[in-house]
């Protein structure tokens, strides 16, 4: 009965697909999801609280906090007439990006591989994917792009700049002749904006359909949620109209607000975890495993026929990293994300243990 039900009721697309899978990772050494490993320190810590102990819980949060907005404008550095909304981290604006074209079934494109989100959102809601394959060195074929958008005319092309799960920086001039040519909104994603230390904001409103993604999580704060969507100011009225009221909590707005005044802290775990990036590119390169330069916090790197045995030992030695089991094109690579010095030094000697 009840799966009658749900065959009657539910769209297909939804019955068809998969949950977002998140491993389990209760005491390992979590280097799976390109956080920031190292939290605030104490003082900072105790100044954060502080900041929170009047919150008003009992009220709903500002549906538009205008002086959050403001100080994540000048934080990102936007030009004059160009707007931001809020989401509940950058996911939540990508399923209303997804959502606010869904009536023109026109197809999602993005680049193979790329971040997820992209290609699940649009599946479930139904809508055609297009994802072009990045190159053997996972670089972006600009051809290859170009005749996709010319063929397929996708609604939305969302490029993620740096690559995830690659770190790949592909070429400005590339971005910019996609931008030009798509027949519809391009949305550059800068999720690791800290870690590339580059940036399309300037460009903004230059072009009438290019948009940016920004989100706070992989410079540290990836438990408050909050992903900023940047864009012309009429763009971001019409999609504003599919957020909830009550989207960014009170707890987030406060501490966002506070941390925008901090930022130097995480700057120089950042410019830390940079630097450590590139000891572990060239300790992998060392142990004979190709990897690729990164842009990002995270390096993926080429096991061929090791993959599930290295994350499997891994992970029984207690560090956490991420595999693409099942992936038409991943299923030989495996990602890890940027640790602390000695959380990277203990993946390296497991690994080298395991080669
Ligand atoms: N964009 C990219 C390219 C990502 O890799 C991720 C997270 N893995 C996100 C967006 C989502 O970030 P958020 O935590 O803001 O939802």
């Amino acid at each position: 009965m009840s799966s009658s039900l749900m065959a009657a009721l539910l769209r297909p697309e939804l019955l068809a697909s998969k949950a977002y899978a998140v491993a389990p990772s209760t005491g390992l050494i979590k280097l799976d999801a390109m956080e920031n490993p190292y939290g605030l320190p104490d003082l900072l810590r105790q100044a954060w609280l502080e900041s929170l102990t009047d919150a008003p819980l009992n009220r709903y949060p500002d549906p538009r906090p205008e002086s959050l907005i403001t100080a994540l404008k000048t934080h990102i550095g936007l030009p004059a007439g160009i707007e931001l909304m809020l989401g509940n981290g950058s996911d939540e604006l990508i399923q209303i990006l997804v959502t606010a074209v869904a009536g023109a079934r026109r197809p999602i494109m993005a680049l193979d591989p790329s971040f997820v989100m992209y290609r699940l959102l649009a599946q479930q809601l139904g809508l055609p994917f297009v994802g072009v394959p990045l190159d053997a060195e996972f670089q972006l074929d600009l051809p290859a792009m170009l005749r996709a958008m010319s063929e397929d005319q996708p609604a939305i092309v969302f490029l993620d700049w740096p690559n995830n799960p690659s770190g790949s920086l592909f070429p400005e001039a590339a971005l910019e002749a996609i931008i030009q040519a798509a027949p519809g909104l391009v949305v550059v994603d800068e999720a690791y904006h800290a870690f590339s230390q580059t940036t399309f904001a300037g460009r903004l409103g230059q072009h009438p359909n290019l948009l940016l993604l920004r989100t706070l999580s992989k410079e540290g704060l990836a438990g408050l949620r909050l992903g900023m969507l940047a864009g012309p100011t009429a763009w971001i009225q019409e999609l504003d109209k599919l957020r909830l009221p009550y989207n960014i909590n009170v707890l987030t707005q406060r501490s966002a607000a506070f941390f925008l005044q901090h930022s130097q802290v995480l700057d120089n775990q950042a410019e830390i975890l940079r630097a450590e990036r590139e000891r572990l590119f060239q300790a992998i390169t060392t142990l004979h495993l190709k990897t690729w330069p990164s842009a990002a916090n995270f390096l993926l790197f080429h096991a061929p026929g090791k993959a599930p045995a290295i994350y499997e030992g891994l992970k029984n030695a207690g560090v956490l990293i991420k595999a693409f089991t099942g992936h038409p094109r991943l299923g030989d690579y495996l990602r890890v994300s940027v640790g602390k010095p000695a959380e990277n030094d203990r993946f390296l000697s497991v690994l080298e243990s395991l080669l």
